[in-house]
């Protein structure tokens, strides 16, 4: 069989399913992608809408431990617990732990910044072919932060000048000249003047989407509920239905662990839950997204209106939806902006993370025909054509001129 008639399956019409499908079709595959929602109703729904390039710098870091007792016993902090779900996150908390020294985060660094960097290149090949007119904006993205913790703020800076990361530090004034309708409780920022954003990341991934239907792609509506191989081929199983494949791609987000578990490999995956609300009509007060470093949320300007994003929350993918959360979000929204209305939409996420921050992307450690592209944590949205793109060209047996080990979930393997 000529390569180009492989038969690819991917499970997970999130970003990264959709992206994998477009850069898979480009090569020429036949590829299913298969769902049990609509494309785009999960992580890639809610999120902050950055694209952003420079996030290099991960949260496991050496500082973070220390920071973290005060984050938890503060209602308004980045920080929270579902504590009925402690016990269960224990080993990842463990390994998290380890990955916290300096080599570590450097190592993270190094590999994020090598794919963040090509990720808005690689999103260009795909909106090339779409038309995003007003779903895409080009006006940066601003962090700003008060004297609090300053520290971690010069760790940041730090270690993305040594990557090469393209920031520019700003001050007061040049913070209120950007947002004048920031209240000025911040005392300093980082604007990053080449990153973009999404005004609506579920109609883009729609575009994206239909882009490939249009191009012969096809979409099965189904829940894939167990996997397994005939000789090599992997055989996937929705409750009425087989189907045989020549590749198999697992890009579930955070839910792909059920599907890997059945791999015979230990694949350490588990969620930070986020939040977003809305303020209706209330997008005009900001030009682009601000992050408020202190806090760890992010307000954004959407088409749905002031999207307030973020915070981390560990507690699984079963848990209800934190009340506190979402109030966390609304104080913190109103100490940074004045007339805020009533919120709309109460959403709850689940961000796909591993203990060293960095995504699993690649073949399976046992099974040479099933790949993945999952685990992107916070940068999921980012991350999403790059991803497609690697694993197209590991499919494909083309050099993609990448170290490709790290991502690779070999490095979970005892
Ligand atoms: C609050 C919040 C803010 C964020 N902000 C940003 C940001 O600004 N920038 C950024 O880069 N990233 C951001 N992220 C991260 C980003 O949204 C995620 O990393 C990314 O969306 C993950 O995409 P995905 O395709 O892997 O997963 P998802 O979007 O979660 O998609 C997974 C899909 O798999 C499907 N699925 C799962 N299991 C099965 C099964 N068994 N059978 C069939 N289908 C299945 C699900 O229905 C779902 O559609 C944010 C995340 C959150 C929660």
């Amino acid at each position: 069989m000529s390569d180009k008639n492989l038969k690819i399956g991917i499970i997970g019409a999130g970003i990264q399913g959709v992206c994998n499908a477009l850069f898979l079709q480009k090569k020429g595959y036949q590829v299913i992608l298969f769902d049990r929602d609509e494309p785009g109703n999960a992580a890639s729904y809610g999120n902050a809408g950055h694209f952003s390039p420079y996030a290099s710098v991960p949260l496991n870091r050496p500082d973070i431990l220390s920071d973290v007792p005060a984050m938890l016993m503060s209602s308004r902090g980045p920080l929270a617990l579902k504590w009925n779900y402690v016990p269960k996150m224990i080993p990842w908390f463990s390994r998290f732990v380890v990955n916290c020294t300096k080599n570590k985060m450097m190592h993270t660094a190094k590999y994020m910044h090598q794919i963040l960097d090509q990720s808005l290149i690689a999103y260009d090949e795909l909106f090339d072919e779409i038309d995003l007119e007003g779903l895409v904006e080009n006006n940066g993205i601003l962090y700003i932060w008060n004297e609090k913790n300053l520290k971690s703020r010069e760790l940041e800076i730090k270690i993305r000048e040594e990557l090469g990361v393209k920031q520019q530090i700003v001050n007061k004034k040049e913070i209120h000249d950007l947002e004048p309708n920031l209240k000025p409780i911040y005392s300093g920022g980082v604007f990053y003047d080449y990153a973009r954003h999404a005004r609506n990341p579920k109609k883009i991934l729609v575009k994206l989407f239909e882009n490939f239907i249009k191009k012969g792609g096809k979409f099965l509506k189904l829940n894939i509920q167990d996997l397994n191989f005939d000789e090599s081929k992997p055989v996937l199983r929705s409750e009425t239905q087989r189907f045989v494949f020549d590749k198999l791609v697992i890009a579930c987000g955070a839910f792909s662990k059920k599907l890997t578990d059945k791999l015979h490999e230990s694949i350490p995956l588990d969620t930070e839950r986020g939040y977003h609300i809305h303020f209706k009509d209330f997008d005009h007060l900001i030009s682009r997204p601000v992050v408020n470093s202190n806090r760890g949320f992010g307000m954004s300007p959407m088409d749905q209106g002031l999207r307030v994003v973020g915070t981390v929350e560990f507690g699984g993918l079963e848990n209800a939806l934190s009340k506190n959360r979402i109030k966390n979000l609304i104080l913190n929204a109103k100490e940074m902006l004045d007339g805020l209305p009533e919120h709309k939409d109460e959403w709850l996420g689940f961000r796909p993370t591993l203990p060293d921050f960095l995504p699993v992307i690649g073949p399976s450690k046992n099974y040479e025909n099933v790949y993945y592209s999952f685990g992107h944590h916070h940068l999921g949205w980012t991350l999403g054509a790059i991803s497609g793109k690697i694993v197209s060209g590991m499919i494909a047996n083309e050099n993609t001129n990448m170290d490709l080990k790290p991502y690779s979930s070999v490095r979970f393997a005892q």
